[in-house]
């Protein structure tokens, strides 16, 4: 794992790229100016691992675009210590990225030859504020629970309640909802009771599937 000046330059010109499109947050830009993507990828798509583009990853699963991990790790408003928990841990890039921005991650993902190859990755460049889960997540990770800001990197037909339930109060969860198109719900809990939902932007995300599948 060799992090060159040429991926540096490539990774500059990318993060200029997500600034133009109106990606405003200096915190979200600095963590993916300082995260090297090419790691997460399979060395096939190395090359292109500063385009604005998604890549297979597989198990028909794939790391998600530069420009929407960086609109939705916005709406999150990640603060150092911050408790995160992530559903769809895929590559492990956005967890990464979320660690870089000193937030305490809590990873779940529910294909497990993607939870150990990013758990090993995670590992070897010697993130340790990323901890990795292997289970379904629509029910979250309750053991942990609450958090400051929960992140679903795939798009969920309905927003599930254990997710809600699992946030702080003041917390933010961002989750794509839809079955072939996903809006992207913002959704803060305002009490114990209470929760102020947005819609913002289309995107389109892999599936959120049912259930935990083995190697
Ligand atoms: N955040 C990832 C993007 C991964 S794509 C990255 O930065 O690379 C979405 C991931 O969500 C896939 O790996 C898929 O296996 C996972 N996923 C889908 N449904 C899930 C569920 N119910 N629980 C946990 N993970 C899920």
């Amino acid at each position: 794992m060799t992090d060159s000046y040429r991926h540096k330059g490539l990774r500059k010109r990318l993060v200029d790229d997500l600034r133009r499109r109106g990606i405003r947050d200096e915190a979200v830009l600095t963590a993916m100016n300082a995260v090297p993507r090419h790691f997460f990828l399979d060395k096939a798509f190395e090359e292109h691992a500063y385009d604005d583009k998604p890549f297979p990853i597989g198990h028909e699963q794939t790391i998600s675009q530069p420009y929407t991990v960086a609109y939705m790790t916005a709406l999150l408003d990640v603060k150092k210590g911050d408790r995160i928990l992530e559903i769809g841990t895929g590559s492990g890039y956005q967890a990464a990225i979320l660690a870089a921005m000193g937030a305490r991650v809590f990873t779940v993902e529910r294909q497990e030859a993607l939870y150990l190859q990013a758990r090993d990755l995670l590992k070897a460049m010697g993130i340790t504020s990323v901890r990795c889960f292997f289970r379904d997540g629509a029910k979250g990770l309750a053991e942990y629970a609450p958090y400051q800001g929960i992140i679903v990197t795939a798009g969920a037909p309905v927003v599930p309640e254990p997710l809600k339930e699992q946030l702080a109060v003041g917390g933010i969860l961002v989750i794509p909802v839809g079955e072939s198109v996903q809006y992207m719900y913002k959704i803060v809990r305002l009490s114990a009771t209470e929760y102020q939902e947005e819609i913002l932007d289309a995107f389109m995300f892999v599936p959120f599937l049912e259930g935990v599948q083995r190697k």
